[in-house]
């Protein structure tokens, strides 16, 4: 194993996938992806998959429009079907202050881009029979929402073929600790890894990199 890279991932989950993708994409092309135990072994492997643009700031929304974009391509770019269903998304308020709040996101949202509108509780009902009218004060729906499998999706983003110039990022399955965030030496229990511009996205299961279990 060399023991440089431009970069050093420390975690296997949906979101140093979708790192390693996009640092590719910008033209990296010797990226470590550091997996202390099975990719998509984390978090990534309990989500449900479902995938909600309306979000309460402008970078959030934008970036779930971006990974619904992304999520219709990557059958065709790796081969790998991520079970991408575009079924669409409501939002529902069962109190006024929830529909005031709903109504702001909206129109927060449509500002940035995204197609939703509000629905009556009746027009709620006919895209989905099965609410109940009880207490429906009305609702969002966002037809572009949906749902993906997060574990073929992990897989999808590791999948060489999606890296174009033929170089992946090279896996390494072990814990990694790094003495601070800005560490220029990260040490894995089979060698060391410099300098490691290190992007973690794996604090959300791992408590800190530096502390692996
Ligand atoms: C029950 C449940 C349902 C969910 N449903 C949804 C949903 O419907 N929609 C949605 O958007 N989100 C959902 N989520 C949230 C979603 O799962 C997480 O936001 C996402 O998986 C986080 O991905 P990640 O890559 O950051 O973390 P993880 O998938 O946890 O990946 C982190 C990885 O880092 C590795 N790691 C940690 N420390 C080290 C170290 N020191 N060295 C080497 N490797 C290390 C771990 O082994 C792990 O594999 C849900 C979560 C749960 C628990």
């Amino acid at each position: 194993m060399r023991d440089e890279a431009q970069a050093v991932i420390i975690g296997g989950g949906v979101a140093g996938c979708s790192i390693a993708y996009h640092l590719t994409q910008m033209g990296w092309r010797d990226i470590v992806l550091v997996e202390r135990g099975t990719l998509t072994g984390g978090s990534t492997h309990r989500a449900a998959g479902l995938i909600g643009q309306l979000r309460g700031t402008y970078n959030l929304t934008r970036m779930i429009m971006n990974s619904v974009e992304l999520y219709g391509r990557l059958l065709q770019e790796t081969g790998i079907d991520p079970d991408w269903r575009q079924v669409g998304s409501l939002r529902l308020a069962s109190s006024t202050l929830r529909m005031e709040e709903i109504r702001r996101l909206v129109s927060q949202a449509k500002a940035f881009g995204l197609d939703v509108e509000l629905l009556t509780p009746r027009e709620a009902i006919e895209l989905c029979p099965i609410i109940g009218d009880h207490d429906l004060v009305g609702a969002a729906w966002i037809p572009r929402d949906g749902r993906t499998n997060p574990i073929d999706t992990t897989r999808a983003s590791r999948n060489t073929t999606w890296w174009g110039s033929g170089s992946s990022p090279r896996m390494m399955n072990a814990p990694l600790t790094v003495a601070g965030n800005r560490s220029n030496l990260a040490r894995t229990e089979t060698g060391s890894l410099t300098p490691p511009p290190v992007t973690s996205p794996a604090p959300t299961t791992a408590g800190t990199p530096a502390a692996p279990a």
